[in-house]
C-alpha cells in the first residue's frame, strides 16, 4: 500500500514540515543539570491531593536545579471539561506555594513554548500522526464503540489480555480498497498506533523513583488521534514532552501500566525519551485495610477541602515534604523556622510505594505551624480564610481587630513561650473563639446538677469584681468552694474525695460553662478580663435563668 497517498488522505492538506517545529521549539539554553519539569491537569475541576504531591516534587526538582516548571493543560478531553477549571487549579496551586514559570495563563512569563492548552496544538499532533501514516506506522481504524466492546466481551470470556492488538486489531491489515469504501461510505476513524512490539520481550527500565524496573514491550495498536482529529493523553504527551523540553516527567504511578505504550510512541517518533518517576499512590487506612483515597469516600483528596477548612498552606506542605521526601522529617526537626525551600528535596528519597494519608497527622503538623504564629499573623491569616470562606458573622469578629488580637494572644499564649495549641484550622479557630463575640450555644454540659450550679453562679455574681487581680479571683472561688462543700484545695480533695461534693476546679468549670459554653478553655479569669463586667454579668444572667 503507499502509505503517503493513504496519509493525505486521511489528513488532507498542508502541514508543516517537522522540522519546523525542532526550530521553532528549539532545545532550552539552560544550565548543565537543570530540570525542566511540569504539571499537566486536565481540566476537570477537581484538582486533589496527587496532584499537589506531584506538584510539589516536580516544582522542588526544577526550581533546586535552576529549571523550569510549566503549566500544561490537558483538554483533549472534551466531556470531561469544566469552565473555571484552569483558574481553579492555579488557585488551589497558589495557595500552596506553587510557582510556575510558564504556562497557561501564567502572568509574565515568556511563554516560548506555547500554546500550553493542548486543544490549540491540534495542527502539531496531526502533522505527527500523518508522518507516522505515511511511514507505515500508523493507520485508521473504522471500529465502532459497540463492535469494541464486543471484542472485550469476547477477550475477558476467552480470559485473553483485553485490547486492540494483534489477531483482535481488525482494521490493521484492511486493504486499500476497504479503506477507501470505508472512506466513501462517510464511516468515522480514528487513527491507530500500528505497534512494532512484542508482548515476549521485556524491557529494562529506570525509573527515577522506583528504581530499575522491567517492563513488557507494548503490543497495543492504542488510539493516537480521536475521531475528531484530537490526539490521546498518549499521544498528546510525548509531542509535548519533546517540544517542551521537559527533561523529567513526575506523574501518578496510575501511569505506570501505560509506560510501555509511551516507550514505543516515542520511538516512532524519533524523539529522545525523557527521565520518568511514577509517584506513589497516597493511601488510607481503612479498618484494618489500606485503601487509595476516593474522590467519593474521602473529601479530604480534593485541594478545595484545605481551603475551605482554613488549613494554613505551609503545614500541608511540610506533611506533603514529610511523605514525599524520607529524610525531610529529620531536616525539619533541626530546621523548625527555615524556609521550606531550602531543604534539599531529591527524587532518589521519594517513596517507591504507597504514602499514607492521615488527616490527624496532617491536623497535629497544623496545631504545631499555627502555634509558630504571632496573634497578628493568626489574624491576618483568619482574614484571608474568612473573607473567601467566613460565615457574615464571622467576618464582624474581624471587624474589632484589637478586641480579637487579646483574644488570640490568650488562645495561643505569649510568643517565645511554650505556647497553647488549640488551633488547628482556619475555620476550626474561628468557631474556637465564636464565645468571645456571641453567647455561644452550650457546647459541653454541666456535670454538676441544678441547685448547686445556681448557688455557685449566685455566689460568683454577688462577690465579683472585675478589678480582683487573678489571684485574688480565684481566693474568691475557693471560699465559694468551701461555703458549697467543695474542698477548696485540690490536694485535700484528692486525699478525702469522699468528703467533698467536689473540688475548686468544679466550681470553676461551672463557672466556665455558664460563660463560654465549653468545659476547656484557656485561662477564664483572662476570659473575663477581656469579656468586660458588663459582658461577665450579663452572660451569668443568662445561665442562671435557663438553668
Ligand atoms: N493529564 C494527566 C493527568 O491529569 C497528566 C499525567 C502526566 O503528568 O503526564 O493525570
Amino acid at each position: 500500500m503507499d502509505y503517503r497517498k493513504l496519509a493525505e488522505k486521511l489528513l488532507p492538506g498542508e502541514y508543516p514540515p517537522l522540522a519546523f517545529y525542532e526550530e521553532k521549539y528549539p532545545p532550552r539554553d539552560l544550565p548543565k543539570g537543570a530540570q525542566v519539569t511540569r504539571l499537566a491537569p486536565s481540566p476537570t475541576g477537581f484538582i486533589h491531593l496527587g496532584n499537589l504531591f506531584v506538584a510539589i516534587a516536580n516544582e522542588r526538582v526544577a526550581h533546586l536545579s535552576g529549571g523550569i516548571m510549566y503549566l500544561r493543560i490537558e483538554d483533549t478531553d472534551l466531556k470531561r471539561k469544566v469552565d473555571g477549571a484552569v483558574e481553579a487549579v492555579k488557585n488551589a496551586l497558589k495557595y500552596f506555594d506553587i510557582r510556575f514559570d510558564e504556562g497557561a495563563e501564567i502572568e509574565g512569563a515568556k511563554n516560548e513554548y506555547a500554546p500550553y492548552y493542548q486543544r490549540e496544538r491540534a495542527e502539531m499532533y496531526r502533522a505527527f500522526a500523518k508522518d507516522l501514516i505515511a511511514r507505515g506506522l500508523a493507520y485508521p481504524c473504522f471500529c465502532t464503540e459497540e463492535s469494541l466492546s464486543a471484542l472485550r466481551e469476547k477477550q475477558t470470556a476467552e480470559k485473553k489480555i483485553t485490547g486492540y492488538y494483534g489477531e483482535y486489531a481488525a482494521c490493521r491489515n484492511l486493504t486499500e480498497e476497504q479503506i477507501d469504501e470505508k472512506l466513501k461510505a462517510g464511516l468515522p476513524f480514528v487513527i491507530r498506533l500500528k505497534s512494532q512490539g512484542n508482548p515476549e520481550r521485556k524491557i529494562a527500565f529506570r525509573d527515577r523513583i522506583k528504581g530499575d524496573i522491567t517492563v513488557t514491550e507494548n503490543d497495543q495498536d492504542v488510539v493516537i488521534l480521536k475521531s475528531d482529529g484530537i490526539p490521546t493523553y498518549h499521544f498528546a504527551h510525548a509531542i509535548d514532552d519533546h517540544f517542551m523540553r521537559t527533561t523529567l516527567v513526575i506523574r501518578g504511578e496510575e501511569w505506570l501500566a501505560s509506560l510501555p505504550i509511551h516507550l514505543e510512541l516515542f520511538q516512532a517518533l524519533g524523539f529522545p525519551l525523557p527521565a520518568y518517576g511514577h509517584n506513589c499512590s497516597l493511601m488510607k487506612q481503612d479498618g484494618e485495610t489500606r485503601r487509595k483515597l476516593s474522590k467519593r469516600k474521602d473529601p479530604e483528596l480534593s485541594l478545595e477541602f484545605y481551603r475551605q477548612e482554613g488549613y494554613y498552606s505551609r503545614a500541608v506542605k511540610v506533611y506533603m515534604l514529610t511523605l514525599l521526601n524520607s529524610n525531610f522529617e529529620e531536616w525539619y526537626l533541626k530546621n523548625p523556622e527555615s524556609p521550606l525551600q531550602s531543604f534539599k528535596f531529591t527524587v532518589e528519597k521519594m517513596g517507591k510505594s504507597g504514602a499514607l494519608f492521615d488527616l490527624d497527622k496532617l491536623n497535629d503538623i497544623s496545631k504545631n505551624e499555627l502555634a509558630k504564629l504571632s496573634a497578628e499573623e493568626m489574624l491576618a491569616f483568619l482574614k484571608g480564610w474568612a473573607e473567601e470562606f467566613g460565615t457574615e458573622e464571622q467576618k464582624g469578629y474581624l471587624k474589632e481587630e484589637e478586641y480579637l488580637l487579646k483574644v488570640l494572644n490568650l488562645c495561643m499564649g505569649t510568643a517565645g513561650k511554650k505556647r497553647r495549641k488549640d488551633f488547628t484550622t482556619a475555620k476550626q479557630a474561628m468557631e474556637q473563639i465564636a464565645y468571645f463575640f456571641r453567647k455561644g450555644a452550650r457546647q459541653d454540659k454541666y456535670r454538676t446538677e441544678k441547685q448547686t450550679r445556681n448557688a455557685i453562679l449566685k455566689a460568683f455574681a454577688d462577690s465579683y469584681r472585675y478589678s480582683d487581680d487573678a489571684q485574688t479571683w480565684f481566693g474568691k472561688l475557693k471560699e465559694i468552694a468551701a461555703s458549697l462543700g467543695f474542698a477548696a484545695e485540690m490536694k485535700d480533695y484528692k486525699q478525702n474525695p469522699e468528703g467533698y461534693k467536689g473540688s475548686v476546679s468544679d466550681v470553676a468549670e461551672v463557672l466556665r460553662i455558664a460563660v463560654t459554653g465549653r468545659a476547656n478553655t484557656p485561662d477564664l479569669w483572662t476570659i473575663l478580663q477581656i469579656l468586660g463586667e458588663k459582658e461577665t454579668r450579663a452572660r451569668i444572667a443568662q445561665a442562671q435563668e435557663e438553668s
